[in-house]
Parts: C-alpha cells; sequence; structure tokens
C-alpha cells in the first residue's frame, strides 16, 4: 500500500500494527490482545484508551524493560513526530510518566549492581536506563545533534542514510552518584557520543569526563 495517501490516523494505525509484529520478532512476546484491540477499535482510539491515567500500562511495558527495548513499547511510540500531534498534552504526559517510572525501576535494579553496567571491551557498551530513554535521548539529540561530542564521527556522513540518527547518548554522572527519585535534565545530563568513545569513558568500569577523553585524542 502507498503510505503517502493514507491520513496520519490511518498511518498510525499501520505502525501499532507494526509495533506488534516488531515486538513479537525481537522478543517472542506476541501480544494479542493488544492487537485484537488495535483492529477493533482502531489504533488512535487504542492509544488514545491506554493513555487514560487511570487505565494501566500496555501488558508488555515491563517485558520491553526487561529487554531494554522501551524504544518498541507505545509510550515511546506517541512521544515521536509526527504521532505526538494526535495527542493531547494529557496522554503524552502518561506516556512520559511510564517510561519515567519503569526507567526508575530498572535504574534501582542498576544501581545496587553497578560493577555489573560496563563491559569493559571496546566493542560492548551496556547502556543505563537514562541513556535508553526514549523521550530524554530525542531532547538531547535535538539539542546537540547528532555527531559525536568527543571525536565528532558522524554515522550518517560515514554510512549514508542508512545510519540517521544513529549515536549512543551518554550520561555524564556515574550511576553510583544518583538516587532514585533524581529527574534527568537531557541538556545538562546527556550527550550524544558514538560507541567507541562510549566504550572509552567507561573502559575499566569508570564514567571518564568527556575532557579527559577528548585529550587523547
Ligand atoms: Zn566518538
Ligand atoms: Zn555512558
Amino acid at each position: 500500500m502507498d503510505s503517502t495517501h493514507l491520513s496520519l490516523e490511518d498511518r498510525l494505525h499501520e505502525e501499532m500494527i507494526a509495533i506488534y509484529q516488531n515486538v513479537g520478532r525481537e522478543t517472542g512476546y506476541w501480544a494479542h490482545r493488544y492487537l485484537q484491540r488495535v483492529r477493533r477499535v482502531g489504533g488512535l482510539q487504542a492509544a488514545k484508551d491506554w493513555l487514560k491515567p487511570t487505565s494501566n500500562p500496555t501488558s508488555g511495558l515491563q517485558r520491553l524493560v526487561e529487554i531494554n527495548r522501551l524504544d518498541l513499547s507505545l509510550e515511546a511510540l506517541v512521544l515521536q513526530q509526527p504521532w505526538s500531534s494526535l495527542f493531547t498534552s494529557e496522554e503524552l504526559s502518561v506516556a512520559q510518566k511510564r517510561l519515567n517510572a519503569v526507567s526508575s525501576f530498572r535504574l534501582s535494579e542498576e544501581v545496587s549492581d553497578d560493577q555489573n553496567l560496563i563491559e569493559g571491551s571496546v566493542c560492548q557498551v551496556t547502556i543505563n536506563s537514562h541513556e535508553r530513554n526514549p523521550e530524554a535521548r530525542r531532547r538531547c539529540i535535538e539539542h546537540y545533534g547528532t555527531s559525536c561530542c568527543v571525536c565528532g564521527f558522524n554515522f550518517e556522513e560515514k554510512f549514508g542514510s542508512i545510519a540517521q540518527g544513529f549515536i549512543h547518548v551518554h550520561h555524564l554522572k556515574p550511576l553510583s552518584e544518583i538516587r532514585k527519585e533524581y529527574e534527568i535534565d537531557p541538556v545538562a545530563d546527556l550527550r550524544p557520543v558514538c560507541p567507541n568513545c562510549h566504550a572509552i569513558i567507561h573502559l575499566g568500569g569508570k564514567t571518564r569526563t568527556l575532557e579527559e577523553v577528548k585529550s587523547w585524542l
């Protein structure tokens, strides 16, 4: 189907069905009741029902937290352009609060297990919950762009459109210094960094300053 002839509402409907398929493929979790509801009342109505302050988060949300894929959630989807324009600010704030709530759940888990957070390898960086929070990430990138703040590398320039928007987001404060109820400031606390520089920042389980790593280049 040619999606350019569909209304924004119809495209959201398709996107919400795509979420079901992506989550199923990536996690093995097939949210049948979610799909039934989207088909019965339409994506937009279903999303609005789920985003009432009194309704429960979509059942897959906790599952997505566990596998670090909150980016696949309905809550993350509606916060993105162009879909956010279909929702009221109250509905969007419900989505954001749910993401914050599950992110801080992860954080409190991770603080107690700080040693295991960062792999001491240049190939793999384990990203903390603030670095995964889709809305915080979006606002960080909106402010700083998608080039690495340490070495200037830009994935789209190097690899073309397939890599558009790809970058890690690094959280400047070490997790061990963050308390549970901490509220993130995406511009003050986060910086876009490439995965190589990110690995060096955390190499050996540390959180180095960007200036220190920059001085070694
Ligand atoms: Zn870099
Ligand atoms: Zn980091």
